[in-house]
This record gives structure tokens, C-alpha cells and sequence, in this order.
């Protein structure tokens, strides 16, 4: 299958949408990082998303509408809580994804055999009229071959995804970078899932309690249920094996400085240029966690494509705000390997 390249003209929008209502596969541009979208309510295909990406069937998708009230209008969901409409006029159309009870019409592919079903409303224009000329909600998972990192520019799907899917939609570079943040509205407590662009600091602002979940800072233990199935794999990674350090800024550039060699290369700060002997990425400002998380997959692609480096140290961020989310990414990248500098 050749893979056609689209961009966001009118006849192209609408080409998109004729794509996705006959059962085809379409990669979609989002504030948060490139979507591989599909016909929500066409269990078919769906599941050609899934082989397209080799992603595990038991990992389900969000659903992706172009207003609030396409939850309604498709009867996505079995009752819309009192929370969901709150979160709605706070934080949509934008980087937040709320879990709730799954309508009969979610095909058992979008939800994974769960009884929930995860929907958003994205504010990227092109990513609203795709879903408006598509007429239907989109499932869409990122855009990436599963295990790799979530694609951030038109070019990182091509990469993965060309002659497995019909068309990419090149809408520019993703503004927040990083996927959605994910809350589960279907428990007695809403829960974060996984950290994004809302931070759990504004989500408390809106609901007051809100719980975070285990598996979203720790490795979940041999047997232990993910409540979110797509925080147990290992995920985002580059092909280079990647280490986080903790410690102190003069810590991290010890120990990378001691380690500097062929192969191996620094995922730093600004700040930390130039004390630096190896070669350097930069993810931002030390404490800029949003620019932090608007190039982190950008540059873990970039380490793979340099097809030199085996081996980066990594800095890991705080875990107030943006940072949670870098955070969470960071040790899924790194496989849960982080060296604590303070303990040596
Ligand atoms: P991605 O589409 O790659 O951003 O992945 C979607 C994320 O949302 C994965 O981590 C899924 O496990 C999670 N997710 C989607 N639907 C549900 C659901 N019904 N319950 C729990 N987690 C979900
Ligand atoms: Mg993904």
C-alpha cells in the first residue's frame, strides 16, 4: 500500500474523512502527538490499527470526538458524571482523556474487553475537522510503531507507519508533545492514569480529591493488574539504552563527564551545555518542563537516527506539573533503570 501525504487544505481535510468512513487508516496531527485514527464505531477497523502498529490487543484506545456533545449524539457513554462535565468546560477541547462506562455501540477493539471506554476532544484544528468530515468518532492510538516513541511530526509516522496505513495528514510539529493526560471518572475516586499537558495540580484545582496512580511513577510488580493496560510495557523507547540519573545538577555532570566516551551521549539542560564533556542533547530550561516535554520524543528519535550512540544519561525532572508527565515518559524510555547519584 502506497501511503499518501496530505495537508491541511480543505480537500485534503475532506479526503481524510472519506478515508476514515471507509474503514481506512489515517494519521491524524493533535496538540499532543500524532494520532493513527480510525472509525470508532467499526470494530473492523480498528483492529487493522492495532496490526499496523503491533500494538497488544488488550491495550485500549481513546476515542476521539470534535464536541461534547458527540458523547451524547453516539451515546458513547452509558451516563455522563457530574466531574466529566466540569473537567469538559475547564480543560476541552485539549490534552485530557476521562475514562467513563462504555456505551453498548464501543466495539470490544476500542475498549480492549474493558466496560470503559476513553474519550477526548482535541483542540488541533485539523485534528476537530477530520473528525467533523469523517462524520463518526476516531479511535486513535499514537501514531508509532508500538514500543517506539509517539511521533511528533508528520515525518516520525511516515518513518513508522508508511505502506501499512492509506494516508498521513501533515498538520506541523505537536505542540505539547507528549500524549494526553489520562483520569478514570468510573471509580469512586477520579484517578490519574497517566500524566500529560493537565497537570494533577489542575485537576485537584477543578475536583478537589483526585488520586494519582501507582504505576504512573513505579514499575508495576510481576502479576499486578495496570488499571491503564498501556502503563505496563516498556514503551517510548529509543534503540539506545537510556539512564536516568538523580541527584544534583553537579551530580549528573560528574557522573556523565566520568562516563563520557564512543556511543555515549547526554540528555541534559540548557544549563548543563556547557560543563558537559560528551556529546549533548538538550530537552530545554531546567525548570521548563513544558518545552521539556515538546522535545523529548523529538530527540529520542533524533538519538536513534544518529545511529551512533548506544548509551545516554538522562537527567530526570522533578515531578510537580509538566514534569510528572517528562518524568513518567523518562523511565518507561529507560526501562525503569535510574542510578541514584546521592546513594553512591
Ligand atoms: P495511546 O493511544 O497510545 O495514547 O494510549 C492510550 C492510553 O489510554 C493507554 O495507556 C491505554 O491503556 C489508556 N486507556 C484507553 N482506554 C482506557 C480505558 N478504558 N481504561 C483504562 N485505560 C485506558
Ligand atoms: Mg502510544
Amino acid at each position: 500500500m502506497k501511503t499518501i501525504l496530505l495537508n491541511e487544505t480543505p480537500g485534503d481535510i475532506e479526503r481524510a474523512g472519506e478515508i476514515l468512513r471507509g474503514g481506512g487508516l489515517v494519521g491524524v496531527p493533535t496538540e499532543t502527538v500524532y494520532g493513527l485514527a480510525a472509525d470508532a464505531l467499526n470494530g473492523e477497523a480498528v483492529a487493522r490499527i492495532f496490526r499496523a502498529k503491533g500494538r497488544p490487543m488488550d491495550n485500549p484506545l481513546i476515542v476521539h470526538i470534535a464536541d461534547f456533545s458527540d458523547i451524547e449524539r453516539f451515546s458513547l457513554v452509558r451516563e455522563i458524571p457530574e466531574s466529566a462535565r466540569l473537567l469538559a468546560e475547564r480543560f476541552w477541547p485539549g490534552p485530557l482523556t476521562m475514562i467513563m462506562k462504555k456505551g453498548e455501540v464501543i466495539p470490544d477493539e476500542v475498549s480492549a474487553g474493558l466496560d470503559t471506554v476513553a474519550i477526548r476532544y482535541p483542540s488541533h484544528p485539523a485534528a476537530r475537522a477530520i473528525i467533523k468530515a469523517a462524520k463518526t468518532p476516531l479511535a486513535a492510538p499514537s501514531a508509532n510503531l508500538s514500543g517506539s516513541p509517539s511521533p511528533t511530526t508528520a515525518a516520525h509516522v511516515m518513518n513508522d507507519l508508511s505502506g501499512r496505513i492509506e494516508a498521513v495528514l501533515d498538520g506541523g510539529s505537536c505542540e505539547v508533545g507528549l500524549e494526553s493526560t489520562v483520569i478514570t471518572l468510573a471509580g469512586e475516586k477520579p484517578r490519574v492514569l497517566r500524566p500529560g499537558g493537565v497537570t494533577v495540580e489542575q485537576l485537584r484545582e477543578a475536583l478537589g480529591e483526585v488520586e494519582v496512580d501507582d504505576a504512573v511513577l513505579h514499575r508495576l510488580s510481576e502479576g499486578e493488574r495496570a488499571a491503564s493496560p498501556g502503563m505496563k510495557y516498556k514503551h517510548y523507547s529509543p534503540k539506545a539504552n537510556v539512564i536516568l540519573l538523580r541527584g544534583s545538577d553537579e551530580a549528573f555532570i560528574e557522573y556523565t563527564n566520568a562516563h563520557s566516551g564512543d556511543g555515549v551521549a547526554a540528555l541534559c539542560c540548557d544549563e548543563d551545555i556547557a560543563a558537559l564533556r560528551t556529546e549533548a542533547y538538550s530537552l530545554g530550561k531546567r525548570g521548563d518542563y513544558s518545552a521539556q516535554a515538546h522535545s523529548l520524543f523529538e530527540l529520542l528519535r533524533r538519538l536513534d537516527e544518529s545511529g551512533r550512540i548506544r548509551t545516554v544519561y538522562s537527567r530526570l525532572p522533578g515531578t510537580d506539573g509538566v514534569g510528572l508527565a517528562v518524568y513518567n515518559r523518562l523511565i518507561r524510555a529507560a526501562g525503569f533503570e535510574v542510578i541514584d547519584l546521592e546513594k553512591k
